[in-house]
């Protein structure tokens, strides 16, 4: 069973889409596309990024 709001994988409105976080370039059906999520002040923060060099640039910025 797939959650039809949860799931990046289609039919999904550019408007809808998530940036990178790292180049800021929207993320739509993008097979590099990585997601990393934590836990910040009690609450699950997520970043969106295109591709695992993007994942790399942004942790290496941190
Ligand atoms: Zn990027």
């Amino acid at each position: 069973m797939v959650d039809p709001t949860s799931d990046l994988g289609e039919d999904i409105d550019e408007a809808d889409a998530p940036s990178c976080a790292s180049c800021g370039s929207k993320i739509i059906q993008s097979p590099t596309h990585r997601v990393v999520t934590w836990v910040e002040d009690g609450s699950v923060r997520t970043q969106h990024f295109c591709s695992e060099e993007c994942k790399v640039a942004a942790a290496d910025e941190a």
